[in-house]
This record gives structure tokens, sequence and C-alpha cells, in this order.
């Protein structure tokens, strides 16, 4: 199967074709950060706009690209949700558009299988599996039996962890977005902060990460108020520190609980140095295998996609061409839906 997949659930247009969800021949991005960055955030009338102005070149690339031509297709398949809504109407009716006039099926697919099946792409799944699913809108732990079950066994309860680091940086004047920024503070701080840990229930595999913001705003705004210098870096690190340990913590609990084979990591918090360094060295202590993909395919791309749509394309489960955009779509109602186009 060979799969045109298209993505613009946020502020990134890409294009993708991929062979038998596993090979990917191209993978154009352009991404839109710089645009967004002088509001501090992602303007949702602005990332559609800008979709628009690239998507019909970036299919051409990734045609082009990928040394196939348009015939050869077997399918399209396109981000569905979650995601900003006239961000996603752009790649659905770019999908559509291509779906009928190539008389080929059309795939809706769920953005997070996307991140989930990104590790596809580099290894070999071994089931059953734990994914920890940590990006700018999702912090999940989702356990896959089988290819394509996905059972959702923790999520978070307020942030989600990108998006903690996005409001610190915000709250430390670092630029947009933040995680980075945070990230290399935390890798030069002498010394870490003090700040809580969320463990919620014993037996939860829940998240929350709004109260450890809260307590970094508390900090900045004692420091000021004292007159005090506040020593960003040793802020940085605590707060890491706090979110790596709940995250690596529940996650290694899971795959113990479920039998897990493999750990995944994914989304783009999976960039996150700390994150992956005490992943790594946890893993390897208890003998668990840890698969994290490339930085490329960890931030949004269209080859996630194509390798998530892949398991629809084998069940020869379509959808059908009047397709909605799902801003807020279950991963679990995904893969359940049986839709024939
Ligand atoms: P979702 O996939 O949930 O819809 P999204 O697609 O916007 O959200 P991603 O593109 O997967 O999210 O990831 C972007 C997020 O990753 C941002 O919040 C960004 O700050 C964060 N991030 C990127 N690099 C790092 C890093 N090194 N450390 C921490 N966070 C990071
Ligand atoms: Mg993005
Ligand atoms: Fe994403």
């Amino acid at each position: 199967g060979l799969i045109l997949a298209i993505e613009t659930s946020c502020d990134e247009t890409s294009v993708a074709v991929i062979q038998d969800g596993k090979h990917i021949l191209s993978n154009v991005i352009s991404s839109q950060i710089e645009v967004h960055q002088r509001f501090g955030g992602v303007v949702p009338e602005i990332a559609s706009r800008k979709h628009v102005e690239v998507i019909t070149l970036m299919i051409e690339q990734a045609i082009a690209e990928s040394g196939m031509k348009l015939k050869d297709l077997s399918a399209i398949a396109v981000t569905q949700g979650p995601g900003l809504v006239g961000a996603l109407l752009v790649g659905i009716v770019a999908a559509k558009t291509l779906a009928m006039a190539l008389d080929l099926p059309l795939i809706g697919t769920h953005h997070i299988a996307g991140h989930i099946y990104a590790n596809q792409l580099v290894h070999e799944l071994e089931y059953p599996c734990m994914a920890l699913v940590v990006s700018g809108g999702h912090t999940e732990l989702v356990l896959l039996e089988n290819e394509g079950s996905f059972r959702m066994i923790g999520r978070t309860r307020d942030d989600a962890v990108g998006e903690a680091y996005d409001k610190v940086a915000r709250s430390l004047k670092l630029p947009y977005p933040g995680g980075p920024h945070i990230d290399r503070l935390a890798s030069v701080a002498s010394e870490a902060l003090a700040l809580p840990r969320a463990w919620l229930e014993a037996d939860s595999y829940d998240f929350s990460f709004s109260g450890l913001k809260s307590a970094v705003l508390a900090v900045i705004n004692q420091t000021q108020m004292r007159g005090d210098t506040l020593n960003e870096a040793a802020l940085a690190r605590g707060f890491q520190e706090s979110v790596i340990e709940v995250l690596v913590e529940k996650a290694l609990r899971a795959v113990r609980a479920y039998g897990a084979k493999q750990l995944l990591l994914c989304g783009g918090v999976a960039a996150n140095r700390g994150l992956r360094a005490a992943l790594t060295s946890r893993c390897e202590a208890e003998g668990v295998p840890l698969l994290i993909p490339p930085l490329t395919l960890c931030t949004d791309n269209a080859a996630m996609i194509g390798a998530a749509a892949f398991l629809k394309w084998q069940r020869g489960e379509y959808s059908s061409l009047d397709l909605k955009a799902e801003p807020s779509f279950s991963l679990e109602g995904w893969m359940a839906a049986q839709v024939q186009g």
C-alpha cells in the first residue's frame, strides 16, 4: 500500500508518501513557528490561512521527492482530529479533492495514533506495548494489546506536559514554543529548586501539571516581590525534574502492570533531553526495551499519519467523502469506527 498522507492539525503543514506503513519515501514539513512566535502561541485563524498558502506546494513536493507518480498511490490519508478545526479542514479539503480526482480511498486518521505509530517507521513493534504520549495537547498512557488496539489507561486531568512547559517558559519571558528553552536552562543549572510532585491516587495512571505550574508562578511572583533575582535555571531544573519523575514512575509502573514488552515514547515532548535520559537509564536498569523516534518524527509530521492510516488500509476500512473534522477525536473511537467509503 502506497499512502499519501496529509497533516494540518496545528501549525505544521506536512505531506508524506509512505509505503506499507513503514517506509518513508518522502516527508515534507513546513513549520509556521516563526509566524506564531510574536503572539506567544498558535493563533488559529493565522494557522488556517498559512496551511492554505502552502498545502498545494507541499503535496507537489512530497510526490516529487517520493519518486512516485500519482497513479501509483493506493490511498489518501488525512488527520481528522484532534486539532484546530479550521486547520484540520484545510488538510481534509485537500485530501478529499485528491481522493475524488484520483478515485482513491480516503482514510481519516487520528493524530495521536500517528504520534504512536511514528515508532513503526523506525522500529519493529512488539505487542502488548505501552505508549507514553507527551505532546503540546496530550499526556497519556496508552496500552496497545495488539496492532491498532488502543486503550487509554491514564491521561492528564488538566494541562498537557508540553502546555505546562510552554506556560512556564512564557512566565520566564522565553520565546514560543518554550519547551526546548526550559530543557536547555535545566541542563545548565547547578541546582534544582524543590517543587511538588503530583502523584494523585496511589493506583492512578492519570497526570496533573497545573499545581506544579502554579507553584512555579508563585516562586516567580514571590521573588519579584522581595526584589530578589530569580535563579531561572534552578527553577527550570526543578520544574523539569518534577515532571520527569512523575512521567517515568507512572510509565514504568504501567509497563509492569500490563506486561508490556516495549515502552514507546511519543509526541513533541519526546524531544526533551532530560526525559529521554531519565527514561533511557531507568528502562535499561529494569530491562525494558525503550523506543523513541528520531526528533523529526516526534513533532508533527505526515509520515506518522501515513503509518497510522496503514492500520485502516490493511483492514479495508475507509472513510466516506463527507468525512468531517473532529477537533476532539477519541483514539478508541477512531479504531472502533468501521465506515466504508
Ligand atoms: P498534540 O499532538 O497534542 O495535538 P502538538 O501537535 O501541538 O499537540 P507536538 O508538536 O507533538 O504537539 O509537540 C509540541 C510541544 O512539544 C510543544 O509544547 C513544545 O514546547 C514541546 N517540546 C518540544 N521540544 C521540547 C523539549 N526539548 N522539552 C520539552 N518540551 C518540548
Ligand atoms: Mg507543532
Ligand atoms: Fe502533535
